[in-house]
């Protein structure tokens, strides 16, 4: 008889018995695993501040942000009264965003805003959501308006939005960020109109945001907050100089000159590291060499970004006067010139449009081309010579010609046809005509601003002065800079008058 190995046995315990052990083992070892990871994640309790807590922070802390913080009163008058304005019908903006580069306060005026408002306050960072599991962060949003709208007045603040607001790319990497997402364009849509409760949030960079985001009814409100002015960043100081003991000899005007280009969170800083050294060196006031020390110290520590020497100042200064008086010359007010930077832009001179356009006459791109070149036509007046701080003027100046010629019929020999590759093949005679025809339209604008501006250089002189002594002008100020300026009337005549595209064609 033989004793064999009885194979059929064995696979029927096997697939009875130890299956079922193994699939059981393991999934003892995924439980564990999860359970370790969800231990380590980070706990993420949105900030939660009641009304009137210790360490808030209010209007008299954030300085230099006027344009801004009229705005906002608006949004804290509601927020104190909702039922006096739902009385009358009012519907308050819901959802507002800031956006600006970091360090300009945009945290800060949420938290001021939340405080004068007496509401409740919901904070939470964007990045802590994307972290986290499948789900997670959807569930976590859900959550945050779900005790917002039980506490109602209240505000929901989202920090860094960028983190869960960028645009999707159409092949999704990450399916967490686009679940979060949504999650937050299901709440803000699902508001009733009498609930109180303001949604604000804080980007860096708008262009980066899902425009998903940005529709009425969303985030359609928007704030750009932009780095300080000289005014404001003498503001600024003296917010964070409050409760310092100061010496005699700290000039104030001084170190807001020195800093053109810095933001709040650096001259928050300049005013700390100025307060250490004097610590250091046991005196018993800042002193302004302190203060030298701490400039240098963080101007040094922030090397890539931009100090505007005075240098660059002036060639700024007139550069962005030049395009000023030029738009004034064609008879086109701009609403603003600034030499203090904005994104890439160094200075910028802002037109608003009169009214919406899409046809623009050709007397109309002219004049517009004058002006954007105008920047550069003073550098080279002034200084003899150019910088390379016009490149972003000069594509657009190009783009218009080339538009005009190739595909509008503007040339000035060449007025009935398109000349546009892609319709027929050119000969290379046409070719010719064609990039000669572009090149004599921006030739014949440049000259133009060229002798507008010399015609004129005692008020271009003037203009940069006022931009150098004040960094911005507004347009009251510029009207008053420009009164005894009468509008170039040749160039009234030969490059009409002018209404802009739309906002900043000049940067
Ligand atoms: P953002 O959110 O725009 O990156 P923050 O609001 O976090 O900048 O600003 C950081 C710090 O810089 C603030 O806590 C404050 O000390 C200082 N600061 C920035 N802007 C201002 C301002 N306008 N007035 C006063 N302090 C400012
Ligand atoms: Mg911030
Ligand atoms: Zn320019």
């Amino acid at each position: 008889m033989l004793v064999g190995f009885d194979f059929v046995q064995w696979a029927s315990d096997f697939t009875t018995t130890w299956i079922p052990l193994l699939f059981f083992f393991l999934m003892c070892v995924v439980v564990w695993l999860l359970w370790k990871t969800v231990k380590l994640m980070p706990r993420v309790k949105p900030m939660e501040i009641t009304p009137g807590s210790a360490s808030a922070v209010t209007w008299a802390d954030v300085a230099g942000l006027d344009e801004a913080k009229e705005e906002l009163q608006e949004i804290v008058d509601f927020l104190r009264n909702p039922e006096h304005f739902e009385s009358l019908g009012a519907r308050v903006p819901k959802g507002i965003l800031f956006h600006g580069p970091p360090g300009t306060g945009k945290t800060l005026a949420a938290k001021a805003i939340a405080n004068e408002s007496g509401a409740r306050f919901y904070a939470q960072s964007a990045s802590a959501f994307v972290e986290m599991f499948a789900g997670l962060g959807a569930a976590r949003i859900r959550k945050l308006f779900e005790e917002a709208r039980k506490n109602a007045p209240s505000i929901v603040f989202i920090d860094e939005l960028d983190a869960v607001g960028q645009a999707r790319s159409g092949h999704s990497f990450n399916r967490e960020q686009d679940q979060t997402l949504n999650q937050l364009l299901v709440e803000l849509d699902g508001f009733g109109q009498r609930e109180q409760v303001v949604v604000m949030a804080a980007s860096n960079r708008l262009q980066d945001l899902d425009p998903a985001l940005l529709r009425p009814g969303r985030f359609d409100r928007q704030i750009f907050i932009q780095p300080p002015d000289l005014k404001g960043r003498r503001a600024i100081l003296g917010v964070h100089m409050r409760g310092k003991p100061l010496g005699e000899d700290v000039d104030i005007d001084a170190i807001a000159r020195q800093t053109a280009g810095l933001t709040g969170a650096d001259l928050a800083n300049i005013c700390n590291e100025a307060a250490i050294s004097a610590g250091r060196k046991d005196r018993p006031a800042l002193t302004q060499a302190d203060f030298d020390y701490a400039l240098e110290r963080v101007v040094a520590g922030l090397q890539q970004r931009r100090v505007v020497t005075d240098k660059e100042k002036r060639i700024l200064a007139y550069h962005e006067g030049g395009h000023a008086l030029v738009s004034h010359l064609v008879g086109n007010q701009p609403e603003k010139a600034t030499i203090i930077a904005r994104g890439t832009a160094l200075g910028y001179v802002l037109h608003l449009p009169e009214e919406e356009r899409y046809l623009e006459t050709k007397e109309e791109l002219l004049a517009w081309m004058v002006m954007a070149l105008a920047g550069r036509a003073a550098e080279e007046l002034v200084f003899g010579r150019v910088t390379n701080g016009a490149a972003n003027d000069l594509e657009k100046v190009t783009a218009i010609a080339r538009a005009m010629v190739f595909e509008w019929g503007m040339g000035e020999s060449v007025t009935s046809r398109t000349m546009r590759a892609d319709n027929y093949a050119l000969s290379e005679e046409t070719k010719r005509l064609r990039d000669s025809e572009q090149a004599r339209l921006t030739d014949h604008a440049y000259e133009e601003a060229q002798r507008l501006l010399s015609h004129h250089r005692v008020a271009l002189d003037r203009i940069a002065a006022a931009l150098l002594d004040r960094e911005t002008l507004s347009r009251d100020e510029l009207v008053e800079l420009f009164q005894d300026v009468e509008p170039d009337s040749r160039s009234a005549e030969t490059v009409g008058v002018v209404r802009a595209l739309g906002a900043d064609p000049t940067g």
